[in-house]
């Protein structure tokens, strides 16, 4: 109304401008009290909010965190500090928990309320400050709702209680995400992790330690003092409008960098080409034939198995590229299988080391769940460790004979030479024999003479004593064979 006013213009009395400044001054005195009980409201509120947190994920997590309104978002999570990638920022227990389907249904509203009415005050007052979609209070459960308390109760508890139920249940529906905990699959919200706001190039990774039951938030990136935390609430290997699509159901526009700024138009290039590659790896790996022939992608990956490698590794490079370390780490899981198959056991048990390494950057270096890794390790080792063993025992093998072959041809080289030796000794014996028993001696002197005389010798003398008639020079050669 305050604007009508100020459209009467210059025909306006001096009377009543008088009394529109009387009456603004008095609306003016109005506003600021109110904004004075507004802001005192609002300091209480986000006291309390801090103090729930602190208490939800200790004082040493609490110390890294810094509530504020956020830009668009309401309430969001600070870095109060840096804090290096890979640091567990925080964990926690769920503040409400349902084991079921949090489907639109009064029993799930009653449950949900139930909960609700067993925090503690401040809890619970911090959980109802937690964010609202207006759409999940104009959805059909609280038609239902207003037909069954209309039906039992007053006028009264239909406003009061049947609508705090039903807000309740509103806020539990705006903030619940789906956790894996010792309880098994459930729904469940969160002080600290349900004030996380959502980015497509998000700084933090929430994952469920199903060990001790909490819900754990990973610094994905180095996070400078002052930055929002942020994790995601969709997909990210998806395309501009289809994650502009599913963030509606929040009721909110991603402004993030990834869709609004300076990089958006190449960010949404290559989120494309990673949504096809994407779908092409998942229909590649479906092993329902049923699937596969109802199937519609966009591309599907090459035959060789070097062809399907050079896609994965491509679409791991991109989310690279969009600091998007999760989903990376997805890409990577892809390539040690492919190696295998192609045999390289090396280059495969490079990559799972690349995988287990990301895998402790998002979930810890102490939970390793079920990510692959670690088994893909063990058994890569142990295939390239039996490799080796069957390389060393060929190589063994092909060492042995080779070494029997030459062992083989110097028997055969040396019997051939002690054949000829032996020849050569009989030929001289029997020379010498004949000289010496020209010259007079007896054949059992002559064979005494010869006993252990080595072929070179008996060759030598043999040579002297060939022509030699002198009976005296004959002596004379054979006395050499004794000195
Ligand atoms: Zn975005």
């Amino acid at each position: 109304m305050e604007g009508d006013k100020a459209h009467q213009g210059p025909s306006a009395t001096r009377s009543s401008v008088k009394k529109i400044d009387d009456n603004s001054v008095a609306t003016m005195s109005e506003d600021v009290g109110k904004m004075t009980i507004q802001q005192a409201q609002q300091s209480q509120d986000q006291s309390i909010i801090r103090e729930q947190i602190a208490q939800a994920v200790g004082s040493e997590s609490a110390a890294l965190l810094e509530l504020r309104h956020s830009i668009d978002k309401g309430y969001g999570l600070f870095a109060a500090t840096d804090i290096k990638r890979g640091t567990c920022i925080f964990k926690e227990a769920p503040l409400v928990l349902i084991t079921h389907g949090a489907s639109e249904s009064a029993e799930t509203v009653f449950y949900v309320s139930q909960q609700v009415s067993k925090l503690c005050p401040n809890q619970r007052r911090a959980y109802r400050m937690l964010h609202k979609a207006i759409e999940s209070t104009k959805s059909p459960v609280s038609r239902i709702m207003y037909d069954k308390f209309a039906g039992i109760s007053s006028r009264v508890d239909i406003n009061n209680a049947g609508q705090r139920k039903i807000d309740d249940f509103a806020t539990f529906k705006t903030n619940a995400f789906q956790v894996r905990l010792n309880k098994g699959i459930g729904t469940a919200v969160f002080l600290a992790h349900s004030r996380l706001n959502h980015s497509c190039s998000p700084n933090g990774h929430q994952s469920c330690n199903e060990r001790e039951g909490l819900q754990m938030l990973h610094a994905t990136r180095d996070i400078i003092a002052g930055e929002e935390i942020t994790v995601t609430y969709t997909s990210l290997v998806r395309t501009w409008s289809q994650r502009a699509a599913e963030l509606r159901r929040w009721g909110f526009a991603c402004t993030c960098n990834s869709c609004q700024g300076a990089g958006a138009s190449a960010s949404k290039l290559r989120r494309e080409r990673m949504f096809d590659i994407d779908q092409a790896i998942a229909f590649d790996n479906c092993p329902d034939p049923m699937m596969r022939a109802t199937s519609r992608p966009k591309y599907t990956l090459p035959t060789p198995i070097a062809g399907k490698l050079a896609w994965v590794e491509e679409l791991a490079k991109l989310c690279g590229e969009e600091g998007l370390v999760v989903d990376q780490l997805n890409a990577y899981r892809e390539c040690p299988k492919r190696y295998v198959e192609l045999g390289k056991l090396d280059e495969a048990l490079a990559f799972a080391g690349q995988v287990l390494q990301l895998h402790r950057v998002c979930y810890g270096n102490n939970y390793i769940p079920n990510s692959g890794a670690g088994l893909w390790i063990s058994k890569l080792k142990y295939l390239i460790e039996k490799q080796q063993k069957a390389t060393a025992l060929a190589q063994g093998q092909l060492l042995y004979q080779e070494r029997l072959t030459t062992d083989e041809a110097a028997h055969w080289v040396g019997k051939k030479a002690w054949a000829a030796d032996k020849k050569v000794k009989k030929r001289a014996k029997r020379a010498i024999k004949a000289a010496a028993e020209k010259a007079g001696l007896t054949t059992e002197e002559a064979e005494t003479l010869l006993a252990g005389i080595d072929t070179e010798k008996l060759t030598v003398v043999a040579e002297k004593l060939k022509g030699e008639g002198d009976i005296e020079k004959v002596k004379s050669i054979i006395a050499e064979l004794s000195s």
